[in-house]
Order: C-alpha cells, then sequence, then structure tokens
C-alpha cells in the first residue's frame, strides 16, 4: 500500500489540471488512468478562455507549438439566417479558439504533471474505495492500492466514484445521445470555423480538426434515431475516418460533488450537452479550483466542511446557470 496526498483518478483535463496544479501548490500527486496515451475523445473546439488557464498550467507554449487550427469564432445558424459570432477582441486582436486534437492535447497536459513529478501510473483502473466509516480513504486499482488525504474521481462521464458511494445522480433533462464522426476530405466552407446549425429536432455541428479532417456532432431534442451512415449535407461524398458513435450527453449532476475525503471534477461530476463547446474548459477550472481548495485545506486556512460546501455550491450553480441557458435556446429553435 501507498501513501500520497492526492490521488486522482482519471487523466483527461480534468485530472491533469487537478494533478499539475496541486504539484505546482507542493503536494505529493499520483494519477491513475486506465488507457495508454495517445487515446482519441471527442472535444476539440476550445473557447480562447482557456489560454489563461493553460499559463497557469504551465502548458500554453507546448499547446501553442502544437500547431492547432485557431479560429476566431463560430458560424451559428439558430433562430434565423446564418451569422458569425465572434469571440471577441482586445488591442492585440482577435481572440482565438483552438481545434485541439485531444489524443495530443491531453498527452501535453499528462506530459506536463509527469515534468513536476506526479507519478503516473498507466494503464491502470480504479476498481473500488478503501472506506473508514464516511470518509473515502484511499483507492483500489488494477496495480495496486493507494491511500490518500483526498482522491479525485475525474474518470469522466460514467461518474465512478458517485457509483462506487451510491451518490444520487441527478437529471436534468430527457435522455439525450449525442452522434459524432469524423471525415476526411475537403469541406472548403468549414475552412475558417466551425458551424452550428438549428432545426426543429436539434442542432448539427461541424467543424474542421486537422488539415483535410472534419468532425461532426448531431443532437436530437426529440430522441431522433439517425441511420449508421448519416453524414451532416456539407460532409457528403467525403470519406469516414472514424464511424458514427454515441455519447450520452443528458444533463446532469452528482447531487454531493464533494465530501469527507473526496472531491469530483469535470465531467464525473457534471454534464450537460456540447452545445457551447465548454466540457474541457470546465473540467480544467474544476480541476484547478480543487487544487487550491486542497492546499488551503491541508495548510488549516480552511476547515474540509468549508471546502465542500464551497466547492458544492460553485458546482451547482454553475449547472444552474448552463441549464437555464440550454432551455432559452431550446425555446428558440425553429419551427418547421
Ligand atoms: C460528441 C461530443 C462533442 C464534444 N465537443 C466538445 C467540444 O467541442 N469542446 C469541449 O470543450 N468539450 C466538448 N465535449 C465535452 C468534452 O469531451 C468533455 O467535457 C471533457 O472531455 C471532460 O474532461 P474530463 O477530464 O472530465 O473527462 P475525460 O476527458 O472523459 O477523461 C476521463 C479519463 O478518465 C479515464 N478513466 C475512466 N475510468 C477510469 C478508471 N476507472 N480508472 C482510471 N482511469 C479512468 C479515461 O480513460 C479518461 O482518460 C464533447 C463531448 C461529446 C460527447
Amino acid at each position: 500500500m501507498s501513501n500520497t496526498d492526492v490521488l486522482v483518478v482519471g487523466g483527461g483535463p480534468a485530472g491533469c489540471a487537478t494533478a499539475i496544479r496541486c504539484a505546482q501548490l507542493g503536494l505529493q500527486v499520483v494519477l491513475i488512468e486506465s488507457q495508454l496515451f495517445p487515446r482519441t475523445h471527442p472535444g476539440e473546439t476550445l473557447h480562447p478562455g482557456v489560454e489563461p488557464l493553460l499559463k497557469q498550467l504551465g502548458v500554453l507554449e507546448p499547446v501553442l507549438a502544437a500547431g492547432f487550427l485557431r479560429h476566431k469564432g463560430n458560424w451559428v445558424q439558430w433562430e434565423g439566417s446564418r451569422e458569425f459570432v465572434p469571440f471577441g477582441s482586445d488591442e492585440e486582436g482577435a481572440w482565438l479558439g483552438f481545434q485541439a486534437w485531444r489524443a495530443d492535447f491531453d498527452a501535453i497536459l499528462l506530459n506536463q504533471a509527469r515534468a513536476l513529478g506526479v507519478e503516473i501510473i498507466q494503464p491502470s483502473r480504479a476498481t473500488g474505495l478503501l472506506m473508514d466509516g464516511r470518509r473515502v480513504i484511499g483507492v483500489e486499482t488494477s496495480h495496486s492500492t493507494f491511500r490518500a488525504a483526498k482522491i479525485i474521481d475525474a474518470a469522466g462521464d460514467h461518474h465512478w466514484l458517485a457509483r462506487q458511494l451510491g451518490l444520487q445522480i441527478n437529471y436534468h433533462s430527457e435522455r439525450l445521445i449525442a452522434y459524432y464522426g469524423y471525415v476526411t476530405g475537403f469541406a472548403k466552407a468549414r475552412d475558417d470555423a466551425p458551424v452550428i446549425v438549428a432545426d426543429s429536432c436539434g442542432w448539427t455541428w461541424t467543424a474542421k480538426v486537422q488539415s483535410q479532417l472534419y468532425q461532426w456532432t448531431r443532437l436530437s431534442f426529440v430522441n431522433q434515431k439517425i441511420p449508421k451512415d448519416w453524414l451532416p449535407d456539407e460532409f457528403q461524398g467525403l470519406q469516414i475516418y472514424q464511424p458514427m458513435r454515441a455519447a450520452n450527453v443528458s444533463w446532469r449532476i452528482v447531487s454531493q460533488p464533494a465530501g469527507c475525503g473526496y472531491l469530483i471534477v469535470g465531467d464525473a461530476a457534471m454534464v450537460v450537452d456540447p452545445t457551447s463547446s465548454h466540457g474541457v474548459l470546465k473540467a480544467i477550472m474544476s480541476g484547478i479550483w480543487v487544487a487550491h481548495s486542497i492546499a488551503s485545506e491541508l495548510s488549516s486556512h480552511v476547515t474540509e466542511q468549508q471546502a465542500i460546501d464551497r466547492y458544492c455550491l460553485w458546482i451547482h450553480n454553475w449547472f444552474q446557470h448552463d441549464v437555464k441557458n440550454l432551455i432559452s435556446l431550446i425555446a428558440k429553435l425553429p419551427t418547421v
């Protein structure tokens, strides 16, 4: 059995942000990731607001050097005609989003965690929790058993720790399935920026994610099934690069995203459908928040209960804000 300050389950953006920031704050961290990297994952489009966070994590330079495509905003066709919605600008010019290929982006974050002394156990799967009464004190993995002052669930949208603890997961939408896929070829109309196009049933998102590589996502709010070989109109005739997949993006939140000995970050804490493309931003922000919270608690600046209450309030407020915005967007879907 090994001991550490912080044990992070999951090496996506939420887990890596937690691990990096904890290590920067002088904490000893172990991170367990079940898959070998590079691994594929949807979620390439990043809002420019991610830049200061990447800078804080010390990965802005390698992310810029990776040569991800950049764009000034998105095309939106929701209520009426199609219009370009820029992210904004300042005296240095237009703010630019990223089309960050997640296999490369996530590997950059994990490498930074490793460089800062985080012990990375990969591939290794968290399989169970160690408890002392109601307190989570450790994790059993396919590799070994770890005890830690804090256990972080960053294992994504299947809510690993919540299910282990039997925490309630509250749903705020009907069952929503996002279908997505990748195609190769040329779709000139998508070269400058992604587009989201609404119809009476839902929306379709298309984006260029690399040279000659495009991504699409289709979300229906009326449980509309789509055929296996479905493609958005603008990608007709292009080669399938990755066949269609599906993800459950029903709006949901873990009732208690922090408790005795644990904190839950990123998709593991809350999921909304990817209409706004903010999943990675939220994953990183929640990771940074919990790292600061743990450091404050371990240096006795706040009590564990204060840290739990603040984090739970922050996550719940954020989720409610997102849900409110999504409801008002759905109300504006065009009618047939
Ligand atoms: C179709 C679709 C399109 C999207 N588009 C966007 C977009 O354009 N922009 C955006 O910002 N977001 C987008 N998202 C959302 C985005 O993908 C997620 O919000 C983001 O990946 C969440 O990061 P995370 O670190 O919380 O979880 P993940 O990225 O899912 O990482 C979790 C990690 O935990 C590991 N793991 C799982 N179980 C275990 C275990 N038991 N033990 C150890 N490790 C484990 C997994 O291997 C994985 O590496 C999209 C989502 C979907 C479904």
